[in-house]
């Protein structure tokens, strides 16, 4: 059985003292893991902030991870956060291509493909995040736009390295909106994915974490749905009680 993953991205939210007090309430609410109902959880706090969220959950299983990272190891990039400085800060993972990175900051296919690229030579995960805009979708483009965002980034790795990667399917239409894919349309989308996938890889260890307008009210819905590994959260990552509710939930389905 693949282990679920809840998985929640702050963005650019929480201050010093805010990230440290959220952290710990996770901490604190987390619902006991039982380490046989393989469940992840991880935290993507503001770069300046993983510091002080890593010590927070210090000996909790929390894993901590990064919003984004720099393509490029080190050297004269100013503004950028490399792997390796990620991981001396003590985090094991990294969102590449979120939509608001792609729209916001103009990343391509090909900028994220060189970032997952960089993120596997180091011990860091990859989560890459995929999705289609409301207009792809109301154009039937969906199913294209998927593969372009896929096979940029797999034509490009070594096939040995491709089991590392996880992915986020997050419809850009859903968001932030509070307008969740349903779950038929997720489940459609996530099958598609491991399917195509698995042209390049093991598909069926695939992880594909779904994310857009996740609540701890649709959060079963969406997890029960067979082939979702997980959720990427924003707004309700803010607050400790809907995030541990929403990890119960996925707690009482394993
Ligand atoms: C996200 O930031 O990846 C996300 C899915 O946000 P929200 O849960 O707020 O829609």
């Amino acid at each position: 059985m693949r282990r679920l993953l809840i998985a929640g991205n702050w963005k650019m939210n929480t201050s010093l003292q805010t990230a440290k007090s959220l952290a710990s309430a996770i901490a604190t609410n987390l619902p006991a893991l039982d380490p046989d109902k393989s469940i992840d959880v991880a935290l993507f706090p503001p770069f300046v902030f993983i510091p002080t969220v890593v010590e927070a959950c210090a000996s909790t299983g929390i894993q901590v991870g990064a919003q984004t990272c720099s393509q490029h190891p080190y050297g004269a990039f100013t503004g950028e956060v490399s792997t390796d400085m990620l991981l001396s800060c003590g985090c094991n993972q990294v969102l590449v291509g979120h939509s608001e990175r792609r729209q916001y900051y103009h990343e391509t296919n090909d900028l994220v493909a060189l970032k997952v690229e960089s993120v596997l030579k180091s011990p860091l995960t990859p989560i890459l995040c995929i999705g289609e805009t409301l207009e792809q979708r109301q154009t039937g483009q969906t199913w294209a736009i998927l593969q372009q965002q896929l096979d940029a980034v797999y034509s490009l790795i070594d096939a040995s390295q491709l089991e590392r990667i996880i992915i986020a399917y997050e419809p850009v239409w859903a968001i932030g909106t509070g307008v969740a894919a349903s779950s038929t349309e997720a489940e459609e989308a996530h099958a598609f994915i491991r399917k195509h996938l698995s042209r390049w890889t093991n598909a069926e260890s695939l992880r594909i974490l779904y994310g857009g307008s996740v609540t701890a009210d649709n959060a079963k819905e969406l997890l029960s749905q067979p082939d979702i590994d997980g959720a990427l959260i924003g707004g309700a990552s803010l607050k400790a009680e809907s995030f541990c509710s929403i990890i119960s939930t996925a707690h009482s389905l394993r």
